[in-house]
């Protein structure tokens, strides 16, 4: 079951609401959004009425939600989560296009890329500081300095950041100036990574385990809201199948599945999706035809020389393609929507 308040409703109504739970057996579970909060009640409701929490104060209504997943489910009613990142870009609302390099490389590096994507209609930059890769002896990042130095290359360009955070002790250091914490692939189901960054109040771009169902994808982001942080944004970045040919298969299927499952907003990261450049531009048509909120998609001043990922890295010129093709593509889907955010 779950409550949902009424806008602008009290803490102390929602610990109200949260101690009524605890008498009757249940646990309440409160997340709190910035216009109106959710709380999922846990336990064995069947000798519990919504009518038993419908009275309290500052509750809107009580949904018995049938999913393992409550706060993220479709069927407590809320509508399509809008988040809010800085001023004037918000996931959720219009086709959001975050690019940038696989990782920060340098200072220069980053600067420079930024400008790039920031040019060609990037809403968002996006690069790794802290890189898990497959073996140790891969370059695994520049950490603190190439977080600093991401930053800086937000600042200059005005581009919100969003970053991959690989351990708990890692959230509170990234939170306090990137924009977006990433969770990775291999995280997707790290529980204490989850509810860390579900402690912060920054936005959580969650993308799917490479092995993880649709409703293990849900679950995982069920945790961080139910840790309080109502910020989530999914992202499909492809599974592991038996195919060789590509890095993993885009699972395109997922967006309209997650679409109706879920309130929360759903990307496709095309670059991993596919492990190949000549495959992200159509599958990034693809994924906006098929309903994606936004694209995760790697771009690098001089693909060839990316040194992480360098055979999915696109090129600024092809990146610029890519904006205009599926800007043209949502419009055409939402006819209403007028582009809000993109500056080309
Ligand atoms: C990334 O986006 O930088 C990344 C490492 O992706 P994934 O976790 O999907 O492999
Ligand atoms: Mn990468």
């Amino acid at each position: 079951m779950i409550v949902i308040m009424k806008p602008g409703a009290k803490d102390t109504d929602i610990q109200a609401i949260c101690l009524r739970a605890t008498e009757m057996g249940l646990s309440g579970h409160p997340c709190y959004g910035v216009e109106q909060s959710t709380i999922s009640l846990i336990g064995n409701d069947r000798s519990v009425a919504p009518e038993d929490f419908s009275g309290l104060a500052g509750v809107e209504r009580v949904v018995r939600v049938s999913t393992p997943y409550k706060l993220a489910s479709r069927q407590s009613g809320l509508p399509s989560s809008a988040i809010k990142i800085a001023p004037g870009v918000v996931v959720g609302s219009g086709l959001t296009i975050i690019a940038g390099p696989c990782s920060v490389e340098s200072r220069e590096h980053i600067l420079h890329t930024a400008q790039l994507v920031k040019a060609n209609g990037a809403q968002m930059l996006r690069a790794g500081a802290f890189k898990p890769r497959t073996s140790p002896y891969q370059f695994r990042g520049l950490g603190e300095d190439g977080l600093d130095y991401l930053v800086e290359a937000g600042q200059a360009t005005g581009l919100p950041v969003v970053t991959e955070v690989m351990s708990p002790r890692q959230v509170e250091r990234v939170a306090q100036t990137a924009n977006v914490l990433q969770i990775g692939t291999r995280n997707m189901q790290n529980y204490d990574l989850l509810l860390e960054v579900g402690r912060t109040d920054k936005p959580v771009l969650l993308k799917r385990g490479m092995s993880a169902t649709i409703a293990e994808l849900l679950l995982a982001a069920e945790y961080i809201l139910s840790a309080g942080n109502p910020n989530v944004m999914l992202c499909e970045r492809g599974i592991r199948t038996f195919e060789q040919h590509t890095r993993n298969t885009l699972d395109l299927s997922a967006v309209p599945a997650l679409k109706s499952l879920t309130h929360l907003p759903v990307l496709v990261d095309p670059s991993h999706g596919t492990g190949r450049r000549e495959l992200v531009l159509p599958m990034s048509r693809a994924a906006v035809a098929c309903g994606a909120d936004g694209l995760l998609v790697e771009v690098h001043p001089d693909p060839d020389r990316s040194v992480s990922d360098a055979q999915q890295a696109i090129s600024p010129e092809m990146f610029a393609q890519l904006v205009r093709e599926c800007h043209a593509i949502f419009g055409v889907l939402h006819p209403e929507s007028a582009r809000t955010s993109a500056t080309v």
